[in-house]
């Protein structure tokens, strides 16, 4: 007999919410507090979604998304979960970059930003006042339409090694390009610049463990292994029940982590929204996927700490987006993860990322696929001799993925891994609109994207579920 993993669930719950994304994780854990009964439903073995680790043979842990985030990470973890997450979460200071235009090394925030800008960059200190100013002062009301590009033509024209250093990093972060509404660089942008980098000491495991826990104590059902086939809705357009591994579990209202094309195209239905709101969902531009080489260290071996911990490297003479997203890879960014990283470990580990579109790898056959994932892993370690010479003889670990490895395990269109470009955000927030009851937190829009993004996003929603169930008659 296959196991029930929906063993003892109840009939009915006030939310259930789908998905254990950081999103996911954060609204099921408010909501719980404030008193309504909670199922949560994740279709992988482990909870986490995008924020998750995977173990391999000889006691090495690698960390997927756990490259940085900004210090606002540290509040919402103490407001919405626990001062014992929050207290776990460090600064990251050694950020470098590598690349032809410039070799630099940050603390990357604004002090140190505006440093660089002045002392090696030369542009005068009122612009790099006024610049950090204006993408501080962005937000969600300002107008849409300035793109990235032009924010930067505004205050550094002609400057593509000072667009470099100011976009890289988030175009790695998030695969947002200058096209994009500027608004969505100057939040990202400035949420990094308050304080700097920042990490989850203990990894992964530890952060989704406690979070885990958190969630047990607050009384929220949860369930793994269990993937919602359906959103059921009534014809009153009000959401009445989940269909789960084909077992029907009434509730008052749903919050979707998953990606919200799918949620509104596939797990409710078409035939439940309006025309135009159709229309503008299958429109939505799903952000950019990623790739990543994951290297363990034999036991004991490390490498220099001059490597710092993010490095931004590029072979590229210019600054070129489409370069940075292309399969051809001439960019990198290395995560260098010390012991330290999990207190008590004795394990060195190099995670290299680059963006790559989605396309490019699903058009492989399998053998093809196999054989591009190798090349990919044979130019990276060839890069990486520049860094740690030896790494070839130092090696006990090395394997790839690509955003066909992302989509399975989250199910994810495309194996997106940013979530959607900035239309998906209004798609999201007026989702219950069309459907009562009925909500979406999880990485869009580029700004409620990354581990803040997302846990925000979570909050945000929670407030918003909230209400809709303190109105008496709601359902
Ligand atoms: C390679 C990579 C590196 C990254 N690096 C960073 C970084 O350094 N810093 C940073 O801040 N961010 C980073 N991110 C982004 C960050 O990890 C994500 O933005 C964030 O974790 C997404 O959270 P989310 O709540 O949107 O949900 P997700 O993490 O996308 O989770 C959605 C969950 O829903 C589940 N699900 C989907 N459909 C169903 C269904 N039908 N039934 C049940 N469950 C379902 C999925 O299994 C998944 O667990 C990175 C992402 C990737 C892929």
């Amino acid at each position: 007999m296959p196991r029930d993993f929906l063993k003892g669930t109840k009939d009915s719950y006030d939310v259930v919410v789908i998905g254990s994304g950081l999103a996911g994780l954060t609204s099921a854990n408010i909501l719980a507090r404030q008193g309504y009964s909670v199922l949560l439903l994740e279709h992988h073995y482990q909870l986490g979604g995008m924020a998750t680790w995977f173990r391999r043979a000889g006691g090495h842990i690698f960390d997927i998304s756990l490259h940085g985030f900004p210090f606002g990470m540290i509040k919402s973890c103490r407001k919405y979960w626990t001062q014992d997450i929050a207290d776990s979460i460090v600064q990251l200071k050694g950020i470098r970059f590598e690349n032809p235009q410039f070799s630099l090394r940050t603390t990357f925030n604004r002090d140190d930003f505006t440093r660089i800008l002045v002392e090696h960059f030369g542009i005068a200190p009122e612009t790099v006042v006024r610049f950090f100013d204006t993408a501080r002062g962005m937000n969600f009301y300002d107008e849409q339409t300035r793109t990235t590009r032009q924010l930067f033509e505004q205050f550094f024209p002609g400057r593509d090694d000072v667009v470099r250093m100011l976009m890289e990093p988030i175009t790695y972060a998030n695969g947002s390009t200058l096209e994009d509404p500027a608004i969505t660089y100057g939040i990202v942008f400035s949420n990094f610049m308050q304080k700097g980098v920042y990490t989850f000491q203990g990894g992964t495991d530890a952060l989704v463990g406690k979070m885990r826990e958190e969630l047990i104590r607050n009384g929220v059902d949860i369930r793994i292994r269990s993937l919602v086939e359906q959103i059921e809705v009534g014809p009153d357009r009000t959401v009445r029940a989940v269909v789960v591994n084909g077992k029907r579990i009434a509730c008052r209202s749903v919050v979707s982590n998953a990606n919200v094309k799918s949620t509104i195209l596939k797990m409710v239905g078409e035939q439940h929204f309006d025309r135009s709101f159709l229309e503008a969902t299958r429109a939505i531009r799903l952000n950019n996927s990623s790739c990543q080489v994951y290297m363990a260290l034999k036991p004991g071996e490390g490498f220099d700490e001059s490597c710092g911990d993010l490095l931004f490297h590029s072979e590229h003479r210019g600054f070129d987006i489409e370069a940075l997203l292309s399969r051809n890879v001439s960019s990198r960014t290395f995560s260098f993860y010390y012991p330290e990283t999990r207190p008590g470990s004795d394990r060195w580990l190099i995670v290299s990322s680059t963006n790559a579109n989605y396309r490019d790898w699903m058009e492989l056959s399998t053998e093809d696929y196999e054989l591009a994932k190798k090349e990919l892993i044979e130019s990276t370690l060839a890069c990486l001799e520049t860094y740690v010479p030896n790494i070839r003889s130092i090696l006990d670990h090395v394997e790839a993925a690509t955003p066909s490895t992302f989509e399975r395990y989250t199910k994810h269109l495309e194996g997106s891994s940013f979530g959607t470009k900035f239309e998906g955000l209004q798609i999201s927030r007026e989702l219950p609109q069309q459907i009562r009851g009925l909500y979406h937190a999880g990485s869009v829009g580029i700004i409620m994207s990354g581990w803040l993004g997302a846990v925000n996003y979570g909050v945000i929603v929670s407030n918003d579920v909230d209400k809709y169930l303190m109105v008496p008659g709601s359902v």
